[in-house]
């Protein structure tokens, strides 16, 4: 069984590590980590449960990380505030769950592929 808080630690871990590499040492080597986060949906920021919720609808793919709705705002102002848009991969499409939309995003896949690299490039 997956430890979530644990999961999520390493999420936050590896993401902030990424924009702290990429704001100081941009072109230094890319490295990836893959976590298998089975079928549950919740959100990197809050940590809120969206497995078994269909109705809430927003959301963003920031990097590799799942905000749901309720964080989306703060996510799109601080991007925009450190001109890290590049970052956003995708945005829930109007009328689609955020459940849905992650699972879409993440396929058959379970895993989440975190590369930590110069320029937010996708992987
Ligand atoms: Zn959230």
């Amino acid at each position: 069984m997956t430890d979530r808080k644990a999961v999520l630690d390493k999420l936050d871990k590896k993401l902030h590590n990424s924009e702290m590499a990429n704001k100081f040492f941009k072109g230094q080597p890319t490295e990836t980590e893959v976590i298998d986060v089975g079928d549950t949906v919740m959100c990197d920021d809050c940590s809120e449960d969206y497995t078994n919720n269909d109705l809430a609808t927003g959301g963003l793919l920031f990097q590799s990380k799942a905000i749901c709705p309720k964080c989306q705002e703060k996510w799109e102002e601080l991007a925009r505030k450190y001109n890290e848009e590049k970052y956003i991969l995708a945005r829930c499409p109007v009328g689609m769950s955020f459940k849905d939309f992650v699972l879409q995003i993440r396929g058959d896949n379970h895993f989440i592929k975190i590369t930590t690299s110069k320029g937010g490039r996708k992987s």
